[in-house]
């Protein structure tokens, strides 16, 4: 679908653009994804963080010709060719676009909500109607404010019935998706237990999200959850109702469900006088309440029974995550487990290319693609034109019918007919300093290549979930004043988590700076590409050319140092280099005394090689409010101090004092930064929940690798210390001491988490390997094992051993593959 400029003016009420014939086919709001620039419409968004006005010239250099602005920035006012279309507000007018673009459709849109499992109904109700329909819909999880008018712009002349998911995390948001969607059918996936972060409370939010449904012809929701019930209710919404319940006889739907001991569940819905049963491949609570309300949609939609009860049992997982994996040759992976469709290739493509450096080139392994509205000739012509776009220079496509359209991609282009054939015909040194993204169908299996792509094969792995650092970054941005910075603490390797990917993350969340503990940290990340500002706690020891060259921030906190630094950089002919002046005020440790205030002012002043940015001191005692006068004293001894340094310069020096619990704890002394570490991974440290919804980053995981059962009286392991008082199973899991695993958490001391339940370590943990017992937990070789994570937390090991959970962060050893997702 095409628009002239002039009808996008007259759908913004807008006087007529000066080049008329601009034809525009794309909405631009990421300045890094032009694939198309020439039909481009480019949307100058503003945000917290950034401001889309600062990168048009940028555009313009790149043949983007028409753009949304709210004024016209000085760089490139008259640019001949060049159409400025200037609203009051960008973002709405990207909503009136997009609304009045799906006005132009009469067909049937179901509008989801809820707070989890809306992606997966969505691509379940797509992998259920797609028989029937040519289905339009989200691309992943696009459900926001940006997201959502995207998504309905892919609406076509084509298009029989659209899905999309609406999120929402401020009051007023659903009113905006409501008007674009325009759902007649509305599903509720479910108000989960969490936070009402952004609304009044949790009633405020459910409301909220009900206002999707105001025109709806009919809504599904199940009315178990009494605050459900009662907002509806309140909402006077005026659908009709497909309220569907296990426990009310008088619901519209009422539910059975029966959990079979093979895994799958029966499911039987009663509606108007007749039974409708399906079962699905799947026992969790989320999978069963999303099916429930797939097949009541089948059922309003007029899917025959017998095709709904076919169609369920097929259902699949849905994975939205993309995984980047260290590789063989130093390659990076990606992987997209997400439907191997068109519309999600370009999102799969913009997350690699901001992951790309000038040491690896970007290459594509992608199966048979899915083409929902276009013709397969079109749709491949259209991805060999996105791959060059997007500085893909090598592709590796598998399947018959990606084979048969190779002539549209480059020379550097190799085909393959199955998996199978690509892997009997591959090696691992056919692959070296590359960002491979690999994208597949189910039905191709592509995990399977991870046999010749990946660099570690050991089955433990760290799982690092970045969404949930950014989540946590927000929550602690959302604590603090708008103009206090964070610096965000990845020191020790992101707490164990591993710097890079957590510091590309921080980098575009906007964070005021990066702490690494040493110098090579800081020259690693630099390597990487990461061009933040940060600064290195503990400087010694270094190569001065390295550091000065990686524009590496030193912690300057003795006379000692502060004498060598001016030294090396006279000697290096460094002038103004920014440092950070470290006081102790009570911690000591490290850091300059108020004693010697009046030198270290003189001697800085004496120079010109370094000059103070910021002026910091370290708590000592922050989490004991036993303690608090003691910390009352170390804040009025940084004020002092700070003051006193800034009165010998003209520039302003930052300040900051204030760790995780500090921020909690005492926010007004914010100062201009904070310096945010545990909390960021995700560990509270306040037990009383005042830090809100913070989510764990890392999850320690293994597998079974074997099970056997023993009578009463075996012995476990060495030293025979593992002795068996009933007849037991006993599974062993491929992680040891060697791996972090603390030899203390041995004998039953602690427990992993294999399928919802928890199984106590036996006997003495070795090196590589150690031994639980999974007497009461169905398990079978191969399955999962969390060994701290959401279920097993870390304050919990950390309580078992004594420490804190700082060290049992960073104690996971470095053979140990960290993965890390984004959902
Ligand atoms: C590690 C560290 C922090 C972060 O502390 P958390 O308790 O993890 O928030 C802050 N400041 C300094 C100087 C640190 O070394």
């Amino acid at each position: 679908m095409k628009y002239t400029i002039s009808q996008i003016s007259e759908i913004l009420e807008l006087k007529t653009p000066a080049f008329l014939l601009h034809t525009i086919s794309v909405l631009l709001t990421d300045s890094r994804s032009v694939t198309y620039p020439s039909e481009s419409l480019f949307f100058a968004l503003r945000t917290r963080n950034n401001d889309g006005h600062r990168y048009i010239k940028e555009l313009i250099e790149k043949g983007v010709r028409n753009f949304i602005v709210d004024n016209v920035p000085v760089n490139v006012v008259g640019t001949p060719n060049v159409n400025f279309l200037v609203v009051k507000d960008v973002k709405k007018a990207l909503h009136t676009i997009a609304r009045h673009h799906r006005m132009q459709y009469g067909i049937p849109v179901i509008g989801i909500t809820g707070s989890r499992g809306k992606t997966t109904l969505k691509e379940w109700l797509y992998q259920l109607l797609q028989p029937d329909y040519r289905i339009v819909r989200s691309p992943r999880s696009f459900n926001s404010q940006i997201g959502v008018p995207l998504s309905l712009w892919e609406m076509n002349r084509d298009s029989e019935i659209g899905i999309f998911e609406a999120g929402i995390s401020l009051s007023g948001e659903m009113k905006e998706l409501q008007a674009m969607i325009q759902p007649t059918l509305g599903i509720l996936t479910n108000i989960g237990g969490e936070h009402a972060e952004g609304f009044p409370s949790k009633r405020d939010k459910c409301r909220e999200k009900i206002r999707l449904f105001k025109e709806c012809e009919c809504v599904i929701y199940c009315s178990d959850d009494p605050l459900i019930r009662e907002v509806m209710e309140e909402e006077e919404i005026a659908a009709r109702h497909l309220d569907w319940s296990v426990t009310d006889p008088d619901a519209t739907v009422k539910v059975t469900i029966n959990k079979r001991s093979d895994g799958s569940t029966g499911i039987k819905c009663h509606i108007n006088g007749a039974d409708h049963e399906a079962s699905i491949n799947f026992n969790d609570p989320a999978s069963i309440e999303n099916a429930v309300g797939a097949i009541i949609a089948l059922i309003y939609l007029g899917v025959a029974p017998e095709k709904i009860a076919a169609r369920m049992e097929r259902l699949t997982p849905v994975g939205t995550r993309l995984n980047v994996i260290e590789g063989v040759n130093d390659c990076m992976l990606i992987y997209d487990s997400y439907t191997g469709d068109y519309h999600s290739l370009s999102p799969a493509l913009d997350f690699m290319q901001r992951r790309a450096t000038a040491d690896r080139t970007s290459t594509v392994i992608l199966s048979d693609v899915m083409h929902e509205t276009m013709t397969s000739e079109n749709m491949y012509s259209n991805i060999a034109h996105l791959l060059k776009q997007k500085g893909v220079t090598r592709i590796i496509g598998i399947g018959e019918e990606i084979s048969r359209h190779a002539p549209y991609f480059n020379q550097n282009s190799k085909f393959y007919r199955s998996t199978e054939e690509f892997l009997s015909n591959t090696t691992p040194n056919d692959f070296s300093h590359e960002l491979i993204l690999i994208k597949g169908s189910d039905d191709f299996g592509f995990h399977r290549l991870s046999e010749v792509l990946e660099a570690r094969q050991h089955e433990t792995v760290l799982e690092v979930n970045l969404d949930a650092v950014v989540h946590n970054f927000n929550n602690f941005r959302s604590r603090i004043k708008p103009t206090t910075g964070i610096v965000a603490m990845v020191k020790a390797s992101g707490y164990g988590a591993g710097s890079y990917e957590l510091a590309k993350t921080l980098q575009s969340q906007g964070a005021a700076y990066l702490a690494v503990a040493v110098a090579d940290e800081g020259v690693d990340l630099r390597k990487a590409g990461i061009t933040m500002p940060i600064m290195v706690l503990n400087p010694r020891v270094v190569n001065y050319t390295t550091l000065f060259d990686c524009r590496l921030e030193p912690e300057i906190y003795s006379f000692e140092i502060l004498e060598e630094f001016i030294r090396e950089g006279r000697r290096h002919g460094i002038h103004d280099y920014p440092v950070h002046i470290k006081l102790d005020t009570g911690m000591h440790r490290l850091g300059f005394l108020e004693a010697d205030m009046p030198r270290l002012k003189k001697v800085l002043q004496s120079q010109d090689v370094l000059t103070p940015k910021s002026v910091f001191s370290h708590l000592a005692a922050a989490d004991s409010p036993e303690m608090d006068d003691y910390t009352m004293e170390q804040f009025e001894i940084f004020a002092r101090c700070s003051e006193s340094l800034q009165r010998g310069f003209s520039h302003h020096i930052l300040r900051h004092i204030l760790n995780s619990t500090g921020i909690t704890r005492f926010p007004e002394h914010q100062y201009d930064m904070v310096r945010l570490g545990i909390c960021l991974y995700g560990i509270p440290t306040m037990p009383d929940h005042s830090q809100g919804d913070l989510r764990p980053v890392s999850t320690l995981r293994t597998s079974v690798i074997s099970i056997k059962e023993w009578p009463a009286g075996t012995t476990i392991g060495y030293s025979r210390k593992g002795l068996l008082h009933r007849r037991s199973r006993i599974a062993t899991l491929p992680i040891g001491y060697a791996d972090g695993l603390n030899r203390h958490l041995g004998y039953g001391n602690a427990a992993v988490w294999i399928n919802g339940r928890r199984c106590p370590t036996v006997g003495s943990i070795c090196m590589d390997v150690c031994m639980v017992d999974v007497t009461d937990t169905p398990c079978k070789v191969g399955d999962t094992v969390e060994v701290f994570g959401h279920n097993i937390s870390v304050i919990e090991l950390a309580d078992i051993l004594g420490t804190i959970p700082y060290e049992i962060l960073t104690s996971v050893a470095s053979r140990v593959k960290r993965v890390y997702y984004r959902e």
